[in-house]
């Protein structure tokens, strides 16, 4: 799938990550001999690519399987097809998807994930400095223990964590503060990815504000290079250099963050952003409601998957699929009628 340049807003570089019609379909089993009666199409032939640098947001109402996209990107689960290229520091690219444990271990340190909850996502039972050297330790990149102390406090100071809570249990900290610590662990290997799943979803909107400055200063410091999954799409237009829209386990728009917001090419995008709160007072929004229920994976109408909610939607949306489509620099979508519909952006 052919992409233009992300835009030039920081130090963007070479393809970190490409993925090739990636899919993810969880069988559902019925009956005495749990016999494979269809699958749940989580994740359904999905492609994109990430630069070294750039922040890629990914959107979707709950259930439209970009949580599961990200959990295949670093293994969490495994894919049921396609490819995940992944470009090594040595420049050498490999294929996520098709390693084995023994080679998947070796790169593992170069790609992380930060979960949404920063309560259960960290051990109670382990103290700041364990749940911090974990991935140090398992990856031994550090074998003495003075030193992985030292390199412990280096990244609790470098996330705004006081060094003397070393010691302490995650209980002892608020949500900011356990995201930080889930922050300053996904740093420990050096990671070149990070996987961010709704990293700042379960904080308060202050909160949220101190944890995305964060990662915008040590991307920049770092070079770190972010899919940053969220279903709110002011965070993901604060963060974002460029985004990608999913629908029903598809992608359905991809492009730069600004001609996203400002010029919608798919009537489910132009949808989404009709939530989002306006910053203009003078602006009114009119909130598209969309009817009925993000469709089945298992089941998913046929043509457009979007046609039984859309607006717009013709007769042929009922029964030919639309091409994923380039419709202007850089911005791709699979709507039949993309090019003509002159939908609404964000604040207008
Ligand atoms: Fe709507 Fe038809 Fe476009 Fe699908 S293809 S988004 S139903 S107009």
């Amino acid at each position: 799938m052919p992409e233009a340049e992300a835009p030039n807003r920081k130090q963007i570089g070479e393809v970190l990550l490409e993925v090739r019609d990636l899919k993810k379909h969880f069988p559902i089993e019925k009956g005495f001999f749990r016999s494979v009666q269809g699958h749940v199409k989580a994740v359904d032939g999905v492609s994109f690519t990430i630069r070294e640098g750039e922040t890629f947001g990914l959107v979707g109402e709950s259930g439209s399987g970009k949580t599961t996209l990200g959990r295949c990107i670093v293994r969490g689960i495994e894919p049921t097809d396609g490819e995940i290229l992944f470009r090594l520091p040595d420049g050498e690219a490999v294929d996520i998807a098709a390693l084995d444990k023994k080679a998947l271990r070796q790169v593992r340190k170069h790609f992380h994930m930060i979960f949404q909850d920063p309560y259960s996502s960290l051990d109670p039972r382990m103290s700041v400095l364990d749940i911090i050297a974990e991935p140090i330790r398992n990856n031994k990149l550090l074998s003495d223990s003075r030193e992985i102390q030292d390199r412990v406090r280096e990244l609790m100071d470098k996330v705004g964590l006081d060094i003397q809570h070393l010691n302490r249990y995650p209980h002892a900290f608020s949500g900011g503060q356990r995201q930080r610590i889930g922050i300053a662990r996904s740093l420990a290997p050096s990671p070149l990815l990070i996987v961010c799943d709704e990293a700042v979803s379960a904080l308060d909107v202050s909160i949220q504000a101190q944890i995305l400055n964060l990662l915008e200063d040590l991307q920049a410091e770092f070079n770190l290079t972010f899919l940053f999954i969220a279903h709110d799409l002011s965070v993901v237009e604060h963060i974002s250099d460029r985004v990608g829209v999913m629908y029903v386990g598809q992608l359905v728009e991809l492009a730069d963050t600004e001609s996203l917001f400002t010029s919608p090419k798919h009537p489910y995008t132009e949808a989404l952003l009709s939530a989002v709160p306006t910053t203009d007072p003078e602006i009114k929004m009119d909130r598209i409601i969309l009817p009925g229920e993000v469709a089945n994976p298992a089941a998913p109408p046929s043509g457009c998957y979007f046609h039984p909610r859309c607006r717009y939607a013709q007769e042929i949306c009922a029964t030919e699929t639309p091409e994923w489509t380039q419709v202007a620099a850089g911005h791709f979508a699979a709507c039949h009628f993309a090019d003509e519909l002159a939908l609404r952006g964000a604040d207008q």
